[in-house]
């Protein structure tokens, strides 16, 4: 840390992305992407923006607004398009809260709210799942916090229903309630359609994961015009151009091509449940994933060291080193053939250990 760094931000520990090793070829199920590449029709219509990269972005993402509304049926003033749902998210935290608007969200989730909310000075509450790793949705009920909730949840990969979320809206009509849906399209149920009926409710949801534009960088938010309009003061306050040209163009692309993407979600989908089968065959245990990700433990085998062996075999997977999930690792589903090489690896390790 140099003499310089603002004091707000030394006790930051800011967030570890997952490792992106190039000292060789791995099979890569640590980052839950996508193992399909992009609809050709985004990969054209990014390569052609491409050629008019000396122009700013539009600020507005007019283009990318009409394509999405054709699609999700929402319009422009409903929308907010970011870098990654990862910006929106601390759109949210900035806009939305502070010191009297504290945040809540479960202890095991995704590792970035708790950094959007150091970094924003935001004071949070972190509330324990239930033993089975599942959200108990009492515990949210008339809160009066700013309540942040993946769901499906990461890296549990449970989700909650419709209802079970409109509770927690309901609940809590002074507050804002933040509905990150990054993997609603592998199994989950959209609550997108109550941002109409509640003006506290933000949905945000991703092109990283089923629509396999990961290294783009687009997110977007829905919600109420109201709340739209204070977190596109926040976009104008540090970029306007936060989505790129070439990103925009991918996007109404990958719009462009729902079939596509409904196919790909399909054969993760089938692909997932192959794995979990012949995971618990082998003795894993395993919470019930609506995500493109297993989070397994198998008891004779710790978390970590089975990490350690499937990365030594070239399978890279994702291993948390909190206490209570120490023991899980978390598997990006991929292709079968990938998905094959993993139960072949984790096959020989269990005989190895034997
Ligand atoms: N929410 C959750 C639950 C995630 O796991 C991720 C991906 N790491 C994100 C949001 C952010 O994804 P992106 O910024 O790529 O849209």
């Amino acid at each position: 840390m140099s003499r310089f760094f603002s004091n707000k931000y030394q006790s930051l520990t800011p967030y570890t992305p997952g490792e992106q090793p190039k000292d060789m070829q791995y099979v890569k199920l640590n980052t839950n992407e996508s193992p399909f590449p992009p609809a050709p029709r985004a990969v054209e219509l990014a390569a052609e923006a491409a050629k008019k990269l000396q122009l700013y972005s539009d600020p507005e993402c007019r283009d990318l607004h009409g394509a999405f509304e054709r699609v999700f049926g929402f319009a422009k003033n409903e929308v907010l398009f970011t870098n990654g749902s990862d910006e929106i998210l601390n759109f949210a935290f900035m806009a939305f809260c502070d010191q009297d608007h504290p945040a809540v969200f479960p202890n095991i989730t995704y590792g970035f709210y708790s950094v959007f909310a150091e970094l924003n000075g935001v004071p949070y509450e972190e509330i324990p799942l239930k033993e089975d790793f599942t959200v108990d949705v009492n515990d949210y009920i008339g809160i009066h916090k700013n309540v942040f909730i993946a769901n499906p949840n990461a890296p549990t990969g449970i989700a909650l229903s419709k209802e079970e979320i409109e509770r927690i809206v309901v609940s809590n009509p002074d507050n804002l309630v933040l509905i990150d849906e990054a993997y609603v399209d592998f199994g989950g149920e959209s609550v997108a359609p109550l941002t109409r009926k509640y003006n506290n409710l933000i949905v945000t949801q991703t092109f990283s994961k089923s629509r396999s534009m990961a290294g783009a960088r687009l997110g977007f938010g829905i919600a109420c015009p109201e709340l739209i309009r204070d977190m596109n003061t926040v976009k104008y306050s540090t970029n306007p151009y936060n989505v790129n040209s070439m990103t925009m163009a991918a996007g109404i692309g990958a719009l462009a091509c729902e079939d596509y993407t409904r196919q790909n979600c399909d054969t993760v989908i089938k692909n997932r449940e192959y794995c979990a089968s012949e995971l618990k065959k082998m003795g894993f245990e395993m919470t019930e994933s609506k995500t493109n990700f297993l989070f397994a433990k198998h008891p004779d085998i710790d978390g970590e060291i089975l990490y350690q062996k499937l990365r030594a075999r070239g399978i890279l997977v994702r291993h948390f080193t909190k206490p209570i999930i120490a023991q899980y690792n978390r598997i990006t589903v991929g292709t079968r053939e990938q998905m094959q090489t993993l139960l072949d690896a984790i096959a020989g390790i269990l005989e190895e250990t034997k």
